[in-house]
């Protein structure tokens, strides 16, 4: 649900304006961590160089590598749409699809593709961990309600996780504008892990899962919109970028998206995943594990 930064830009008032309650909101939530920004620096990675060979990382906790965030919330679960199928025997049925929803199963199976890479301890959710176990921003403060608010409150809690990186997954939605990828990034250091995601993004959802090419599936670029000073500011110093694949409003892309992972292990979703944590793993590969 970030389309609409295609052609919404807010003007400089309006993003000094956030960033001073973002400023505000930073210093008061309150993240329970064990860790302090003083963890976020290149000299903890190493523990993590063996994990290119498919060493697991030591035992001892680093700080991740990167911070996932499935894009919303069960409370402000994004947009919803409506799927008509059509059963074996012609009877119609109608299908419920929320992007929290495709956000959640996709970012799970990212993240556990990039933990069989790279150890358990390299990655972090903002929420909904597999196990149930709660690092949610959410369960910490509550969702406002306010995407852009809610946004830069997950990347705040990526930053007092000690992550060097932040990646949102999302779902787009245009109205009737043609299915097709977008990455939202926010400066030029941003930028780097945005066009390594994008490039490798966009030729994979071009085709679907049979293989098929996916008709009129474009290319809305890399867009520096001020969103993303949202997950940016939180995250400051570290590279964050917000994934949307395709679009949930193109009617045959909907359709594609309804099966979960789990029952639909060569479906859309998982594509969409196993792409996503091919192209986060080699950017960590090729940036963070070759800064030491
Ligand atoms: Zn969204």
């Amino acid at each position: 649900m970030r389309a609409a930064s295609l052609v919404r830009r807010g003007g400089r008032l309006a993003v000094i304006a956030t960033v001073a309650v973002l400023a505000l909101v930073t210093t008061t939530i309150d993240v329970p961590s064990a860790h302090t920004e003083a963890t976020v620096t290149p000299a903890v990675v190493p523990a993590f160089a063996g994990a290119e060979l498919g060493h697991a990382a030591t035992s001892v906790r680093q700080a991740p590598l990167i911070c996932v965030d499935p894009g919303h919330s069960e409370s402000a679960p994004g947009m919803i749409v409506t799927v008509t199928t059509v059963d074996a025997v012609g009877a119609a049925r109608e299908r419920r699809l929320r992007e929290v929803d495709i956000n959640l199963d996709v970012a799970r199976d990212v993240v556990r593709r990039l933990r069989a890479r790279f150890g358990n301890d390299a990655v972090v959710m903002t929420w909904g961990e597999a196990d149930g176990r709660g690092r949610a921003w959410e369960a910490l403060r509550g969702p406002t309600g306010d995407d852009k608010l809610d946004l830069m409150m997950r990347g705040a809690f990526c930053v007092r996780e000690g992550a060097q990186s932040v990646v949102s997954v999302h779902t787009n939605w245009f109205g009737d504008a043609p299915n097709g990828i977008y990455v939202g990034y926010r400066d030029a250091e941003d930028r780097v892990l945005a066009e390594a995601i994008h490039s490798v993004l966009f030729d994979a959802m071009a085709v679907d899962p049979a293989g098929e090419p996916v008709a009129g599936y474009i290319d809305y670029g890399l867009d520096p919109g001020d969103w993303f000073l949202m997950l940016g500011f939180g995250s400051r110093d570290v590279p964050a970028v917000i994934l949307e694949p395709v679009m949930m409003s193109n009617a045959d892309e909907a359709r594609r998206l309804l099966p979960v992972i789990a029952e639909a292990p060569d479906g859309r979703r998982a594509q969409i995943a196993r792409v996503e944590a091919q192209a986060i793993g080699d950017w960590i590969a090729a940036t963070l594990l070759r800064e030491r």
